[in-house]
């Protein structure tokens, strides 16, 4: 029986991931419930044949280097922004991520910022809980409309494609921008239509960003495009803080240039740009799109897979670097 394989851990994953790791290979791992820092990704990977690692874990090409043996990187994310592909690809290593299985729960956290954000329920239940409300008031809270509402989509991939199903629901009209235009049939079948970026920023009441982050898509939303928003327009982000220039977005939030934010990520996570946290039109979830039990346990037990797969030498099967077996 061949000699099971060396991994090295990044975090501890949800039990199923585990169980499957330990009885599949060698493990070691990070024994803190903290991040690691970038000496210790080092000292793990030397000698282990696979890394599974977490979107908090930016993996360089000295990482990849010191990981002289590694012969697969498994991120545990779809979104792959935390490692240099580029030098992983130099060095014939394959990277894999976590497509699809978290498609439905980060589209729905889209919507629990998109109707929290409208409908003020974070300002709300912090006003209740100060003890101060006298009950009812016919104009107490009063928020945007969704139902009927424009919504506007930058990024129509896997996980724009899921947040528009669920716009049926709320008889929205749905426009969008992508780079890559989608076909006829395609726009018929969700019900959308495309615009230019600055028309769907114009044009919409709420506007939800699904692209990737790499070097095109950094700080795709400045105060420029901001601008161009409706005064009562409001922004949800699950994609990746760094899509949205902060600074900027604070500024806008604050000067009432756009109405209300919807934020899950940030541009420096952990940390937020500090008038953020005083702003009573944004709501702020910690990072929780994929954050359910069954989607997390899904998305470990994929990157398990992918890991494993690519210590025994085959080909992953969800490859971002392709082009590495060509
Ligand atoms: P996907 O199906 O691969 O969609 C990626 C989207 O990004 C596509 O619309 C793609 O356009 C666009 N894109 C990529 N590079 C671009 C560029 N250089 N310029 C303009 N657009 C570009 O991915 P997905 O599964 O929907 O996930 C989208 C992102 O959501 C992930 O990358 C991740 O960062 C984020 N995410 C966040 C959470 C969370 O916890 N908040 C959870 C899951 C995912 P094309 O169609 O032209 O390729």
């Amino acid at each position: 029986m061949a000699a099971k394989p060396k991994i090295f851990l990044t975090r501890e994953l949800p039990p199923e991931t585990m169980a499957i790791l330990r009885d599949q290979s060698v493990l070691t791992m990070n024994p803190h419930d903290r991040y690691l820092d970038k000496q210790e990704i080092i000292d793990g990977v030397r000698k282990v044949d696979g890394l599974l690692c977490l979107l908090t874990d930016t993996i360089d090409d000295e990482i990849l280097a010191a990981g002289s043996n590694l012969k697969v990187v498994a991120n545990f994310a779809v979104g792959f922004n935390n490692i240099d592909v580029s030098a992983a690809t130099r060095r014939k290593i394959p990277v894999t991520n976590t497509p699809g299985v978290l498609t439905d729960t980060t589209a729905d956290m889209a919507w629990a910022l998109l109707l929290a954000a409208a409908r003020r329920v974070a300002e709300g239940d912090r006003f209740v809980r100060t003890r101060a409300w006298q009950g009812w008031g016919p104009l107490q809270y009063m928020g945007g409309d969704v139902t009927g509402a424009t919504l506007g989509i930058i990024g129509l991939g896997r996980i724009g494609q899921a947040v528009v199903r669920r716009a049926r629901g709320f008889d929205m009209k749905v426009i969008y921008w992508n780079r890559t235009r989608l076909s006829p049939e395609q726009e018929n079948e969700l019900g959308v239509a495309y615009a230019e970026m600055d028309e769907v920023l114009r044009r919409s009441d709420f506007v939800s960003l699904h692209v990737a982050l790499n070097d095109e898509t950094t700080h795709l939303i400045g105060a420029q495009q901001l601008a161009l928003m409706k005064p009562t327009a409001c922004i949800i982000n699950t994609a990746r803080g760094p899509v949205i220039d902060e600074k900027a977005l604070v500024s806008a939030l604050q000067e009432g240039t756009i109405g209300a934010a919807g934020l899950d990520v940030y541009e420096h996570e952990p940390e937020l740009e500090p008038g953020l946290y005083d702003l009573e039109n944004a709501v702020l979830a910690p990072h929780l799109g994929s954050a359910t039990i069954g989607t997390r346990t899904k998305m470990g037990n994929m990157a398990a897979e992918n890991c494993l797969a690519g210590c025994r030498g085959e080909r992953p099967p969800n490859l971002v670097n392709p082009e590495i077996y060509e």
